[in-house]
């Protein structure tokens, strides 16, 4: 009988789930996901092996987070400081401007570009859950995907950007942008002052992934930010 083995099969699913969940073991981590439960436990047999180090884990993840994954997108928002034509195309058309360059893949499909100006600044966010542009800027921070984050940077956004060190001028009007399933954003933020002529390169060096989420401006040259004149080039 097909339906008893179908109902057998799901009774043994369900067996397996509470045997799992009653064996816990009162351990702190039983509200993890069964994907997080899992990896926790690997990573724990691991380390236990000799296999891993906890700490190397953590630095390939950080790597990806601040500086392989971001790299992506630096390169789109240096391309649009050195390239009027490609900024149009990315205002445009972010997806095809992005793909492009070779940068296309999961949750990136949709990709609108929302530029900073003088007068507008942009940031992201994803209310719902963490919908992140993966392809420009690789796996998302930790408080990106955060409650707190997600509620107030909505309601209150000079006060969150102001958490992250971020002041801008009164007059500065702050958009909100909600990622979707559907609609992937990446802020392209100001090309600073004292970066003429520099490469695309160069100037990539700047673009810091907060910068690309709004949280940040891209950094100042090394030489303005040292506070060292920089006349001999002006
Ligand atoms: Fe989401």
């Amino acid at each position: 009988m097909g339906y008893s083995w179908l109902v057998g099969h799901d009774h043994h699913h369900n067996h397996d789930h509470d045997h799992g969940h009653h064996h816990g073991d009162g351990e702190p981590d039983n509200h993890l996901k069964p994907i997080e439960a899992r990896v926790r436990a690997l990573e724990t047999i691991l380390t236990e092996k000799g296999l891993i180090d906890p700490a190397a884990i953590d630095a390939i993840v950080d790597t990806y987070q601040n500086d392989v994954g971001p790299r992506n997108g630096a390169a789109v928002v240096a391309k649009a400081w050195t390239e009027p034509e490609f900024a149009a195309r990315l205002a445009d058309d972010a997806t095809e401007a992005i793909a492009s360059l070779g940068f296309i893949g999961r949750q990136g499909e949709h990709m609108q570009a929302v530029f900073n100006t003088p007068d507008v600044h942009n940031v992201v966010v994803c209310t719902l859950c963490s919908c992140y542009p993966w392809p420009v800027l690789g796996l998302p921070p930790v408080w990106y995907k955060s409650p707190p984050y997600r509620s107030r940077v909505v309601m209150e956004p000079r006060a969150v950007l102001a958490e992250f060190g971020l002041e801008l001028p009164a007059e500065t009007e702050v958009r909100v942008w909600d990622s979707t399933a559907e609609l992937r954003y990446l802020v392209i933020p100001m090309r600073p002052d004292g970066t003429d002529g520099w490469s695309a390169g160069e100037l990539a060096e700047l673009v810091s992934r907060d910068s690309m989420i709004g949280t940040a401006v891209a950094d100042r040259p090394a030489s303005a930010a040292a506070g060292i004149s920089t006349e001999a080039t002006g």
